[in-house]
C-alpha cells in the first residue's frame, strides 16, 4: 500500500506554496466572544494538497461546549432573538448572505485550502449554494405558524410553531461551508439558538461564517461555534442535558453513538448519514449524458459525496461502449493542485482517509475485480488518488458494499429492470439513486421502486435549497432543506381557549 511518508515530493506550483490570503489562528465563538479553548490547547489544521500546516485551531473540550451551551441557553431563554419580528431575523440571515456573496473568493480560497475542493467548485458550488440556503431560509421566517383547528364544543382551539431550543449542530468536513449552512440557515429563521461543531479537518470556513454572523447583527449567543474533536466537543454536545436538539451529519457509525448519546436525555435528533448510491444506466438512455453523469456523479469533490455514484449498473447490452467512454475520460482529468482553476479532481481530506481508500482499491484488486483505470496515488506530499473505475465487480464485493468515501466507481451490469433495481435496493444505505432512460414510464416505475431519499431522472447532483435531501434506511432520517428541514427546527403547541 502507497502511503504518503514513502511518497516522494511532487513539484509545488505557485498556488500551493503560498496562500493568497491572510490566514489568522482559529478560536471559538462563545457569548459573541472569539476566545481561546479553556485548556489552552490548539491543535493543527492541516493543507491536505501540501501535507503541511495552515494554522492552529483552539482545540475545545466538555468544559468549552458547557460555556456554548449556556451562552445559547440563556440567548434562548432571554435574549432578543426568539421573540424577535421574525422578519427581522430574516433580514439577518439575508445579510448574512449578502456578506458570503462579498467575501466570496476569499472563502473560496480558504475552503479550498481547508478541504481540497478544486477552487472552481468552491466558486461555483460551495459558495453561491451557501448563499443561497441562507437567502432561502431568510424567505421563510415570517411565513413560519400555527393553524386553526375546527374542534367540537363551543371551543376555540388553534397552534403554535415554536422553535425547539438550543441545538447542537454537528457537522463533517467534505462540504463545511454548505453542511454548516443546511443547519445554521433552518435553525437559526424557526428561532433557535446554536451550538455548531464543525469537523477538525475543516474548521475554517465556519469560523469565518461566525465572523460574517457577527457582522451581520447576530444577538450575541445565538450562534456559538465550539471547534476540536468529535469523540469530546461533539459527543460533550450529543450528551449534554442543555441541548433540545442534536442534528448530525457524517458517518452511519457516529450517528448511531450520537443517537446512544443523545438518548439518555431523551434530545430529538436528525441524522443525515452514508450512501452507497446506485447509478443506474438503461440501454435507451442518451450514453454521453449519462457518461457525463457516471463521472461527476463519483468524481465530484473527489467522491468525498454521501451521495456519490459509487455503484454504477450497466445495462448489458452498452456495458463495452459505456465503459470506454468513461474510462477515456477519466483517464484524462486532472488531479492536482485545487487552487489550479483548471484542476477538476484535488487531494482527499487527510492521510488516514488516503490510507482508507488505497486500501479499499487493494481490497478491490484482491476480490478479483478488475482495475479499469486509476488505482494510483500521486507523487507528492498531498493526499491525492486518480480517478478509479473497476469492471466486473460483483454486488457482494466489499467495494461494492462499503462506503469509500473517494473517487472509486464499482460497475457492474444487469439484464431487466427487475434485476436492477433489486441490486440497486441491495444495500443498507438509501440515500439517493440514479435512473437514466429515454422511457418515461420506465423512468418514473424505478424512482418509485428505489429506495433512497433522492432519485435523480437523467441527471446527478441536481440540489436546491428548496427541494428536501435525505436518507431512507440507514442513511439517517430527518430531511434537510426546503420546507421540510422547518420540521426539524419546530415543536408544535396545541392552545385552547374555553368560548362559553
Ligand atoms: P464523521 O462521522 O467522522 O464526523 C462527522 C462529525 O462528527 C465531525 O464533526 C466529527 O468531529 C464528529 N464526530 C466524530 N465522532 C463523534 C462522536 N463520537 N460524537 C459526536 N460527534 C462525533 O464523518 P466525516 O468523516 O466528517 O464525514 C464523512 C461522512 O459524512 C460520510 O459517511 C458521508 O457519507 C457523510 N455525509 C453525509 C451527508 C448526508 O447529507 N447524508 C452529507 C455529507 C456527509
Amino acid at each position: 500500500m502507497a502511503t504518503k511518508s514513502t511518497a516522494k515530493s511532487m513539484k509545488k506550483t505557485e498556488s500551493s506554496r503560498r496562500p493568497p490570503i491572510k490566514i489568522k489562528p482559529g478560536k471559538m465563538l462563545i457569548d459573541g466572544e472569539w476566545m481561546d479553548s479553556c485548556s489552552g490547547r490548539t491543535f493543527e489544521t492541516i493543507n491536505p494538497a501540501t501535507g503541511r500546516a495552515i494554522t492552529r485551531i483552539a482545540e475545545g473540550d466538555d468544559k468549552d461546549v458547557d460555556l456554548a451551551v449556556n451562552a445559547a441557553r440563556m440567548a434562548f431563554e432571554s435574549g432578543p432573538w426568539p421573540n424577535m419580528d421574525a422578519r427581522d431575523r430574516g433580514r439577518i440571515l439575508a445579510k448574512v448572505a449578502e456578506l458570503i456573496e462579498k467575501n466570496q473568493e476569499e472563502l473560496a480560497i480558504l475552503e479550498t485550502m481547508d478541504n481540497g475542493k478544486p477552487i472552481t467548485q468552491s466558486r461555483t458550488v460551495d459558495v453561491p449554494y451557501t448563499a443561497d440556503t441562507f437567502f432561502y431560509y431568510a424567505g421563510w421566517a415570517d411565513k413560519i405558524h400555527g393553524e386553526t383547528i375546527p374542534v367540537r364544543g363551543n371551543m376555540f382551539n388553534y397552534t403554535l410553531r415554536e422553535p425547539v431550543g438550543v441545538v447542537g449542530q454537528i457537522i463533517p468536513w467534505n462540504f463545511p461551508l454548505l453542511m454548516a449552512a443546511w443547519k445554521l440557515g433552518p435553525a437559526l429563521t424557526c428561532g433557535n439558538t446554536v451550538v455548531l461543531k464543525p469537523s477538525k479537518f475543516t474548521t475554517l470556513t465556519c469560523l469565518r461564517l461566525g465572523e460574517l454572523f457577527m457582522e451581520a447583527g447576530l444577538p450575541k449567543g445565538v450562534l456559538n461555534i465550539v471547534t476540536g474533536p468529535g469523540e469530546t466537543v461533539g459527543e460533550a454536545l450529543a450528551r449534554h442535558p442543555g441541548v433540545d436538539k442534536v442534528a448530525f451529519t457524517g458517518e452511519t457509525l457516529t450517528g448511531k453513538e450520537i443517537m446512544r448519546a443523545a438518548a439518555d436525555t431523551l434530545k430529538r435528533v436528525s441524522l443525515e448519514l452514508g450512501g452507497k448510491s446506485p447509478n443506474i444506466v438503461f440501454a435507451d438512455a442518451d450514453i454521453e449524458e449519462a457518461v457525463k453523469g457516471a463521472l461527476t456523479g463519483i468524481f465530484f469533490n473527489q467522491g468525498e459525496c454521501c451521495c456519490a455514484a459509487s455503484r454504477l449498473f450497466l445495462e448489458r447490452k452498452i456495458h463495452d461502449q459505456f465503459m470506454d467512454r468513461m474510462v477515456s475520460f477519466a483517464s484524462k482529468m486532472r488531479v492536482g493542485d485545487p487552487l489550479d482553476p483548471k484542476t477538476e479532481m484535488g487531494p482527499l481530506i487527510s492521510e488516514a482517509q488516503f490510507n482508507k481508500v488505497m486500501d479499499y482499491i487493494d481490497t478491490g484488486k484482491e476480490e478479483g475485480a478488475e482495475l479499469a483505470c486509476g488505482g494510483k496515488s500521486m507523487e507528492s506530499d498531498g493526499y491525492f488518488v486518480r480517478p478509479t473505475i473497476f469492471d466486473n465487480v460483483r454486488n457482494d464485493m466489499k467495494i461494492a458494499r462499503e462506503e469509500i468515501f473517494g473517487p472509486v466507481v464499482s460497475a457492474l451490469t444487469f439484464k431487466s429492470i427487475d434485476e436492477a433495481i433489486e441490486s440497486g435496493n441491495q444495500t443498507p444505505y438509501g440515500l439517493a439513486a440514479a435512473v437514466w432512460t429515454k422511457d418515461i414510464k420506465k423512468a418514473h416505475a424505478a424512482a418509485r421502486q428505489l429506495r433512497a431519499g433522492t432519485v435523480w431522472i437523467n441527471t446527478y447532483n441536481a440540489f436546491d435549497a428548496a427541494s428536501p435531501f435525505g436518507g431512507y434506511k440507514q442513511s439517517g432520517f430527518g430531511r434537510e432543506l426546503g420546507i421540510h428541514s422547518l420540521e426539524l427546527y419546530t415543536q408544535i403547541k396545541s392552545v385552547w381557549v374555553n368560548l362559553s
